[in-house]
């Protein structure tokens, strides 16, 4: 691991996605899909009582048959309906050309899993967002990148300059097949071990499954994560895109009860 060198000590937190003691829920639909859904799902975020909402403008489909998002017009939607809620949006930029359009509509860039190794995307945005402190990035863990991969993926953004660079475990491949991915708590551990960034975990990803999000997501507390970002959607069984895996808007707003006894034996507020 020593040939980690360049991640800076509280390079990420003056934006305010991740506070000490305090445990970031992000939550909202993978994809956004038209202005009605997106609007629906959001609403029962803001609801929820949290400050941050996700939704896919441009999706990584692993097939190119699949629905592949909205691109500029999921921008346009997510900005508009986010404003009009008073969240702040993350979403995905899959290509450095985008990433202008994305900064413009959004506060958090998503860098995805299967993008984790795209050294010119980490370098590209790093550079973008580095003197603009409104703007952070989520990092995901490529499914099968090592820990170590994946801090050099993030020290990319910040050598480039970008700061607010903040690590998501999404759970990796394994032999294991009742689960999407195997989500690794060992290596939100370890890498808030290795380094001052915070490390949020995605359940939705991970699991593949609703019924594994919300036991994954009080394992994660445990685990010292510093929040989560997890798929949610008004009408879950509609989704376009993962519908196995999303919480409906009950289990959303249900969240906080049973997140809250879990967070304060770690000493964290749910925000
Ligand atoms: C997503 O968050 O919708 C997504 C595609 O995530 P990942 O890159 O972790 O698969
Ligand atoms: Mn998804």
């Amino acid at each position: 691991m020593d040939i980690i060198q360049n991640v800076k000590t509280n390079v990420s937190t003056n934006n305010g996605m991740i506070r000490p003691n305090a445990f970031r829920v992000v939550a909202g639909p993978c994809t956004v899909e038209s202005y009605d859904q997106f609007a629906a799902s959001a609403k029962a975020v803001k609801q929820a009582g949290y400050e941050y909402v996700r939704g896919g403008a441009f999706k990584p489909r692993t097939s190119p048959y699949s629905f592949q998002g909205l691109g500029r017009e999921g921008l346009e939607i997510l900005s508009e309906v986010s404003g009009e809620l008073g969240l702040k949006a993350v979403t995905e930029v899959l290509d450095a050309q985008d990433i202008d359009a994305v900064m413009e509509h959004a506060p958090i860039l998503q860098i995805g899993a299967r993008n984790m190794a795209n050294f010119a995307l980490l370098k590209a945005v790093g550079s973008a967002i580095s003197g603009s402190p409104e703007h952070g990035v989520v990092l995901k863990r490529g499914f099968a990148a090592t820990v170590e991969e994946w801090l050099l993926a993030a020290e990319y953004i910040t050598s480039a300059g970008g700061d607010n660079v903040v690590l998501c475990e999404r759970g990796i491949r394994t032999f294991e097949t009742s689960t999407r991915f195997t989500l690794d708590l060992s290596a939100v551990i370890v890498a808030k071990r290795l380094t001052d960034l915070p490390v949020i975990v995605d359940p939705s990803h991970a699991a593949g499954r609703r019924d594994l999000v919300v036991p994954l997501i009080k394992a994660s507390v445990a685990a010292e994560a510093d929040g989560l970002i997890v798929e949610s959607h008004h009408e879950p069984r509609e989704a376009l895109c993962d519908a196995e895996q999303a919480l409906p808007a009950e289990a959303l707003m249900g969240l906080r009860d049973v997140l809250r006894p879990f967070a304060s034996a770690m000493g964290r507020e749910v925000v």
